[in-house]
């Protein structure tokens, strides 16, 4: 499919044959799954995707892609909705069935984090979701307590998903080549997440992050009180990047 990358849509697509090999077998699609693909470009995973799916539905903003991937692929087949997937309404899909959702893509990587959070409220509805980010944004994600990558991003995400960085993809592997290395993560929803007010965490978190080199008895002030810290079983005089995602849920539902 022919078509001249747009960087303003954060147009990079894989041409490297392997690389999407390995992609499709880590999503494993099987004949019955629900599966949306978030930015199917010019094919590259669709394709591939559609060898095993009777039925795939896409997400794509751009128009020229649109009409060229309708005139590649049969109606009934490739179900596309044109438009921008930050304000995509997901359960459209899943109110029709009651089957969860399996979301996949190699994203567009101006748009990740929006994406992410934009996609968390849905998580009870989800079976999983593969996607190729930069490498820096999945090492955000997957990092532990006591990381320099940990912060409100792994917190965050952490409250909601079990995450694994699957392998990572050089620049190389895509046209026109991005400067940095991309990585694979797959997300799987937990069955029971603590329960907590996503605002009040993010809320917690973004304060508590603001300044990482402080200690939390002065960074959080503003919020908590050095007994209210204490109370979640939070030292007071720790860095917000020494504290167990359980602990800033615990506090966070300290917030009236
Ligand atoms: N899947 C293709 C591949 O791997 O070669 C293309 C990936 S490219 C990194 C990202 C794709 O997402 C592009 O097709 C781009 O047009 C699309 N896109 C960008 N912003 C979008 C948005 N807000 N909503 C939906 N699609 C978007």
């Amino acid at each position: 499919m022919k078509h001249t990358p747009r960087k303003r849509f954060g147009q990079n697509f894989l041409k490297d044959q392997s690389v999407i090999e390995a992609i499709i077998m880590a999503i494993a699609p099987g004949k019955t799954d629900l599966v949306v693909e978030i930015g199917p470009g010019t094919g590259a995973l669709t394709q591939l995707l559609l060898r095993t799916l009777p039925r795939l539905h896409v997400i794509e903003l751009d128009r020229d892609l649109v009409e060229k991937l309708e005139k590649a692929y049969p109606a009934d087949k490739l179900i596309i909705h044109q438009g921008d997937v930050l304000q995509f309404d997901f359960t459209k899909i899943v109110a029709r069935t009651d089957q969860k959702l399996r979301i996949v893509g190699n994203l567009p990587y101006n748009i990740s984090t929006p994406l992410l959070f934009h996609l968390m409220p849905l998580a009870k509805q989800v079976h999983d979701q593969h996607f190729m980010l930069q490498k820096e944004v999945v090492e955000r994600m997957v990092a532990e307590p006591g990381s320099k990558a940990y912060g409100r991003l792994s917190v965050m995400l952490q409250w909601q998903y079990h995450m694994d960085m699957l392998f990572i993809v050089p620049p190389t592997a895509f046209i026109p080549q991005p400067k940095v290395d991309s990585a694979i993560v797959r997300m799987i929803p937990r069955p029971q997440p603590e329960k907590c007010d996503a605002k009040k965490l993010e809320k917690t978190v973004t304060q508590a992050f603001s300044q990482r080199r402080k200690i939390l008895r002065n960074t959080l002030a503003p919020l908590f009180s050095e007994n209210d810290l204490i109370d979640a079983g939070i030292d007071p005089a720790r860095r917000p990047e020494e504290i167990p995602v359980e602990q800033f849920i615990s506090l966070a539902n300290r917030l009236p």
